[in-house]
C-alpha cells in the first residue's frame, strides 16, 4: 500500500535520535516550558524570519491565541476561507467571534480579491486569517496591501506551509501574526498535537506568551483570561534536534515529488492546479481535481492499484453540522470553493515516497478511464 504518510518509515530512520531526546529531557528533570522549548522557539523564529516564535499546544490554540491576542473577541466579524481544516473556522467561533466566508480561487485558495471587495463593502470586518492551503504560499503583496488599506489585523495559517514563500519571504510574514501546527503528518510534525504563533511584534509575543500559560504574566499574577496551551519540552526536543534539521531534505524531497507528478500525469480528466505564481510551494498536498467522471471512482481506481488517497476537502466549513447554530456569514457566493470540494482528490506525496512508487502513482493516474 502507498500511503498518504509513512511514519512507520520515518520511524525506522530517525527513532534512535528521538528516544535519544526522550532520555535527555527525561534525565533533565524539567517536562513544561523550560530549555527545549526556548531552543527551539529560537529556532524556528530564526527559520521563519521573524522576531518571535511562541509554541503552543496546537495549531488551532496557535489561531485562536493570536486572534484573542490582538483583541478580536465576541462578536467582531473575521474574514476567512470555507475551504480548510475545520480548525481554522473552529478557533474564530471559540472565541465568539463571527466567520465571514469569501470564495476562493479556482485552485481553492482564498480569493484575495474578493477579500478586498469584502473588506471595503464591509468596514466592520477588522480581522482576516487566510489559509496558505496545500503548501502554497498566497500573494503577500496582496495580503499587505489588504493590511494597509483596510488596517485589518491578520492571523496566517501556516499549518500546511511551513517553509513556503512568495517572491522570496516565508509565507506568514505579511500579517501580525501567522499560525502553524505540528501535527503529525504536516511538514514539521511532532509525534503528538502541538503548534505555534510567529510574529515580529514583542507586545503580542507578550500576549500569547501569558495566554498560553494561564495569563500568566509573572508567576502567580494573572493579567489575562488565559489557556493550558503549551508546547511540551519532549515535542520541542524532537522538533529541534530531530525533524527541525531534516525539514530542508524534506522539502526538497516533496518538490520533487510535486515536479515529477507535474511532468507524468497526463490523463485529460484531470487537472493539476500547479503552485500560484510567486510562491515556492512546500507541497503539504498534492491536489487533483477530477473534471470529468467522478471522484469516487478515480479514488477507487487508486485504491484498487494499492494508493491511498485523501479529499482536502470534501465539505465546505459552513456546511458542517457544528455550524448550525453558530452566527456566520457569507460573502457573495462560494462557487469556486464548492467545485474544488466537489472535485478534489490528494495523491500522495510526502518525503518517504520512493521513486518507483512515485512512477506508480503516475501511471495509476493515467491509466484511469473516467
Ligand atoms: C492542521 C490544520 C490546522 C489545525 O492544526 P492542529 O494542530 O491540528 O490543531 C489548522 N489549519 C490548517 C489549514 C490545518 O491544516
Amino acid at each position: 500500500m502507498i500511503l498518504l504518510n509513512d511514519f512507520a518509515r520515518q520511524w525506522r530512520e530517525t527513532g534512535d535520535e528521538v528516544l535519544r531526546c526522550v532520555a535527555a529531557v527525561g534525565e533533565s528533570g524539567w517536562y513544561i516550558l523550560g530549555n527545549e522549548v526556548r531552543c527551539f522557539e529560537a529556532a524556528l523564529a530564526a527559520l521563519w524570519g521573524r522576531e518571535f516564535a511562541v509554541g503552543v499546544a496546537s495549531g488551532l490554540d496557535a489561531i485562536e491565541i493570536s486572534l484573542a491576542a490582538l483583541g478580536c473577541a465576541r462578536g467582531d466579524a473575521v474574514l476567512t476561507t470555507p475551504l480548510s481544516a475545520f480548525a481554522t473556522t473552529l478557533a474564530i467561533v471559540k472565541l465568539g467571534a463571527v466567520p465571514v466566508f469569501a470564495d476562493t480561487d479556482d485552485r481553492g485558495l482564498l480569493d484575495l480579491e474578493v477579500c478586498r471587495a469584502a473588506l471595503r463593502d464591509h468596514p466592520e470586518i477588522r480581522f482576516l486569517v487566510p489559509v496558505h492551503l496545500y503548501g502554497h504560499a498566497l500573494d503577500r503583496h496582496k495580503l499587505e496591501g489588504l493590511r494597509q488599506e483596510f488596517g485589518c489585523r491578520i492571523v496566517e495559517d501556516c499549518a500546511q506551509s511551513v517553509a513556503a514563500r512568495h517572491d522570496g519571504v516565508p509565507a506568514g510574514c505579511a500579517g501580525h501574526a501567522a499560525a502553524t501546527s505540528f501535527y503529525p503528518t504536516k511538514n514539521l510534525g511532532a509525534l503528538g498535537d502541538g503548534g505555534a504563533i510567529l510574529t515580529s511584534d514583542p507586545e503580542l509575543a507578550a500576549a500569547a506568551r501569558a495566554l498560553r500559560d494561564y495569563g500568566q504574566t509573572a508567576k502567580y499574577r494573572h493579567d489575562y483570561v488565559g489557556y493550558n496551551s503549551r508546547l511540551d519540552e519532549l515535542h520541542a526536543a524532537v522538533l529541534a534536534r530531530v525533524y527541525l534539521p531534516r525539514l530542508e531534505r524534506w522539502t526538497a524531497r516533496r518538490r520533487a515529488i510535486a515536479a515529477a507528478y507535474q511532468a507524468g500525469i497526463s490523463n485529460p480528466a484531470l487537472r493539476l492546479p500547479g503552485a500560484p505564481s510567486g510562491s515556492a510551494s512546500v507541497w503539504h498536498l498534492f491536489p487533483v481535481l477530477v473534471t470529468s467522471g467522478s471522484k469516487a471512482a478515480f479514488r477507487e481506481h487508486l485504491a484498487a492499484a494499492g494508493i491511498a488517497s485523501g479529499e482536502h476537502y470534501p465539505a465546505l466549513i459552513p456546511e458542517q453540522n457544528a455550524m448550525r447554530g453558530v452566527p456566520f456569514r457569507i460573502f457573495g457566493s462560494l462557487t469556486r470553493a464548492a467545485r474544488i470540494a466537489a472535485s478534489e482528490v490528494s495523491l500522495p506525496i510526502h518525503p518517504y515516497l520512493d521513486d518507483s512508487e512515485v512512477t506508480q502513482v503516475i501511471e495509476t493516474c493515467n491509466r484511469w478511464v473516467a
